[in-house]
């Protein structure tokens, strides 16, 4: 059931355009400086904590007097690969980790650094990386992606509560916990899309505020050290989250799905651990967005393949008698004279008329002329095996082709077929007849030459009187 917290944040509309950042959360500072590396121009009022120097100090001055000329050459090389930040050493008495990570934001006029400290070291990152990376990418349904992407966050942050909030399933979102699925509203309160994770280390902690030289101002929206929007602030404290993390996945298809991870206590994660965490979380997009694509396939191929069936089955089949129409009863009489010729097999062919039909159109009229034509189709049939083939020839004319049947047998059948429809009574007509020509397969038959002698046959039947079988003349 949706809270009520959500339902309002809901309802409360986000400024497109971010206000500006005026403090930043106190685990880390912030630093700005032109593109030229002139001169600082912004940064946050602990930065004394971290290098000594106080922002009144700082502002103004190039960035190697507060960075030292090492670290402000190595960061030159790091921006200059395109790496999203590196590991410095530590060297002030206040931070209590030996090593700070320096994120890397470039912009067109400022190049902005979130300093942090970092806890532990991280050399088992890409192990992990990789271990949690493969269950992801090998996943077989998107329920196992999800369950395999919640079990790597919850290991990977220590977080008590990782939750994942997508708009799948039919525009509902979903939100899949370690408590099991549960419908809920998406939070909007999130806001605006973000490349980097959003992360809160403590609600409670007092920001830090900012020094700025005057001048242009850097755009701090992306800052990993920047609090998230107050909705969102407010969004987690109403779940008693003093930390978090957020991870903005994206999905081609259906849509836009995130990542939650809180805890009730202060938590710091690395920014390698959450670079991480990050890319976990995309290469579980991708995987999810293939996984989709392939359903949809599969379903798309499954459609494709009854509509074709039918259409088949619409191309081949006589519409009023619901046997196989000319086109199909001749190929298949091409294959199965194939088969018999190359087999040494005897094929025999069955070609029936309908007797007087006519009269019983002037009769009756033409529907009920129809209702015999279908009913005599069904006779023959019921006469038949599942390999032998009916078709309707034209008119009131059918033929049966009988693999594996001599002459002899093809008498036995054709007169069997000329009882059935002699005892059977079709209303209102009443007695309908057929007569019947037969022909068998000779070495070297053409289907042509087959036709014609069970044609030349059937006439003779006619001729005979009707209601009758005749048989071919071997010297036609
Ligand atoms: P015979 O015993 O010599 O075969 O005489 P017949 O009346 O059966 O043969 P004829 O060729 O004179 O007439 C066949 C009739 O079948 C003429 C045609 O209108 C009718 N017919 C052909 N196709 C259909 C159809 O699809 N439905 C109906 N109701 N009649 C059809
Ligand atoms: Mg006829
Ligand atoms: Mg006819």
């Amino acid at each position: 059931m949706p809270d009520s917290l959500d339902r309002e944040l809901d309802a409360s509309i986000r400024p497109s355009v971010p206000p500006p950042v005026e403090a930043v959360q106190p685990h880390g500072c912030l630093i700005a400086f032109d593109s030229d590396w002139q001169g600082i121009r912004l940064a946050s009022a602990n930065l004394s904590r971290f290098f000594g120097l106080t922002p009144a100090e700082a502002l103004g001055q190039p960035p190697e007097k507060v960075l030292g000329a090492n670290i402000a050459t190595a960061l030159a090389s790091t921006l200059a690969k395109g790496a999203p930040g590196m590991t410095i050493p530590s060297g002030q008495a206040g931070v209590t980790s030996r090593h700070l990570y320096v994120s890397t934001q470039m912009t067109e006029r400022h190049v902005i650094l979130g300093v942090e400290p970092q806890p532990g070291d991280s050399h088992e990152l890409p192990g992990l990386g990789y271990a949690w990376g493969m269950r992801i990418a090998q996943a077989s349904s998107v329920s196992e992606l999800y369950a395999h992407l919640l079990r790597a966050l919850h290991a990977l942050t220590g977080f008590e509560s990782c939750t994942l909030y997508s708009h799948e399933y039919g525009g509902h979102s979903v939100r899949l916990g370690q408590e099991g699925t549960r419908f809920e509203p998406f939070p909007s309160a999130v806001g605006r899309r973000t490349t980097a994770p959003m992360v809160l280390v403590d609600s409670r902690a007092e920001p830090i505020g900012l020094e700025r030289a005057p001048g242009p101002q850097p755009d701090l929206s992306h800052s990993p050290l920047c609090l998230p929007p107050p909705s969102l602030m407010a969004w987690l404290s109403g779940r008693q989250a003093r930390a978090a993390l957020i991870l903005d996945i994206d999905e081609t298809t259906p849509g836009r799905s995130l990542a939650i991870c809180r805890d009730r206590q202060p938590r710091h994660l690395a920014p390698p651990l959450r670079h991480l965490l990050l890319q976990l979380a995309q290469l579980a997009a991708l995987r999810g967005t293939l996984l989709n694509q392939k359903r949809e396939t599969r379903h798309r191929y499954r459609e494709l393949h009854e509509r074709n069936t039918k259409l088949q089955w619409l191309a081949y089949t006589d519409p009023l008698t619901q046997v196989a129409n000319r086109q199909r009863i001749e190929r298949l009489l091409e294959a199965e004279l194939t088969v018999a010729d190359k087999g040494g097999s005897p094929l025999a062919l069955l070609l029936f008329d309908i007797d007087h039909f006519k009269s019983i159109n002037d009769t009756h009229g033409h529907g009920v002329g129809d209702q015999v034509l279908h009913r005599v189709a069904q006779i023959a049939q019921a006469q038949l095996r599942d390999s032998d083939h009916l078709g309707r020839w034209g008119g009131e004319e059918f033929i049966a082709v009988v693999p594996g049947c001599d002459l002899e047998l093809a008498q036995e059948l054709a007169w069997r077929l000329c009882r059935s429809l002699n005892e059977c009574r079709i209303a209102p007509v009443g007695r309908v007849t057929a007569s019947f020509g037969i022909a068998v397969s000779q070495p070297g038959d053409t289907s042509r030459k087959l036709v014609q002698r069970a044609d030349r046959a059937m006439y003779c039947a006619k001729r005979a009187g009707r209601a009758c079988v005749r048989t071919q003349a071997l010297d036609a």
